[in-house]
């Protein structure tokens, strides 16, 4: 993978351009791919979103997000524009099996791959150009830096400032976690500047669910949370039969993992969704434990120090079993 400064050259020609991210795609994967989005629709690229699957309704509110196309909703139609792509942007991940049904699509295509990302260990070989960055803040800061440096400034407009803006938000828990470096409030006072309204981003992300999903928190809060103090761990579940009930959809169970690190002293927060395909792991830690090499190691899975995620094959009972005995080994860690 070559550095990305070797990239810029290419930005003012006109091109087919797809742009990409992982599956399910969060604030930040989102607003990484609609923020580039609106950048490089001003050069006269033809560019589109491709998401490997559906997205949160939460979403449905940010600039472009009608023009995003659902790549298990209409294989035949993404398939015909990668076709033609020259240039493929993969955003916010790491790993091509994040893309789920588009990894073997992204790797039979011959357009020009760029990576810009910041989780672990990325798959450097398959990418032609690229940054990969774990001490960035989220893929929306990196966006930025990209813009920033290829020299273009000027062309961040409100568009790009607010698709930037929401999975800077969202990554960083709104500007708590020890991710937000300086360079990220330099970043949103630069948007400030031009004009952006962050109070209606936080409305529009945050409190903007039906009853059904706070209903489902509160149950989950009470009848699928264990303790277990020894290991300084908050542990939950969700079941199918949860999910059908509170008819659950993508995106309503996020932000439920962060309730787990708000007890006192707790210092690892896992949460298994009991998922159609599989069991879903979303793990978060607060301070030295490191949950992707945890992932990595016993969930196949992956993601950043604090934040990773990943899926078990068994049956959700089978999984929480096993959670329950490989933590064992990190009794000392969890102090
Ligand atoms: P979440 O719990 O929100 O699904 O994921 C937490 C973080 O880990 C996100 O940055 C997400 O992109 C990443 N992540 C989630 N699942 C996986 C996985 O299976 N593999 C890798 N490498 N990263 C993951
Ligand atoms: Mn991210």
């Amino acid at each position: 993978m070559e550095a990305i400064a070797q990239f810029f050259p290419q930005i003012t020609t006109p091109k087919h351009i797809v742009i990409t991210c992982h599956q399910k795609p969060d604030g930040d994967a989102m607003g990484s791919t609609l923020g580039l989005y609106h950048f490089l629709i001003q050069f006269g690229h033809n560019v589109t979103v491709i998401s490997p699957t559906n997205w949160a309704d939460f979403l449905n509110w940010m600039p472009g997000v009608d023009a995003v196309l659902d790549y298990e909703a209409g294989k035949h139609r993404a398939q015909a524009i990668l076709d033609k792509a020259d240039i493929v942007f993969c955003l916010d991940f790491n790993v091509l099996y994040r893309t789920k049904h588009l990894e073997q699509p992204i790797i039979a295509s011959k357009a020009i791959k760029v990576l810009i990302d910041h989780h672990q260990e990325p798959q450097e070989s398959q990418f032609d150009f690229g940054i990969s960055d774990t001490s960035k803040s989220s893929t929306c800061e990196m966006v930025y830096d990209f813009i920033m440096q290829s020299g273009y400034q000027d062309k961040i407009n409100i568009a790009v400032a607010t698709c930037l803006y929401t999975g800077v938000m969202t990554d960083t828990g709104s500007f708590r976690f020890p991710s937000t470096k300086a360079s990220v409030h330099r970043m949103v006072a630069h948007f400030k500047e031009l004009g952006l309204e962050h109070t209606s981003i936080h409305n529009n992300i945050y409190d903007n669910f039906l009853e059904n999903r706070l209903r489902f928190t509160g149950h989950a809060l009470l009848n699928r949370l264990e303790v277990l103090y020894e290991y300084n761990t908050a542990l939950m579940y969700i079941t199918k039969q949860d999910l059908l009930k509170f008819h659950i959809k993508t995106g309503d169970s996020e932000g439920l993992v962060s309730y787990l690190l708000t007890i006192q002293g707790i210092k690892f927060g896992a949460i298994c969704i009991d998922r159609d395909e599989e069991r879903k792991w979303s793990f978060r830690s607060k301070g030295n434990f490191d949950v992707n090499t945890f992932a990595r190691k016993h969930f196949e899975g992956g993601g950043h120090f604090n934040a990773a995620g990943g899926r078990s094959s068994d049956s959700l009972e089978q999984t929480i079993k096993k959670f329950k005995e490989v933590i064992t080994a990190y009794e000392e860690d969890l102090q």
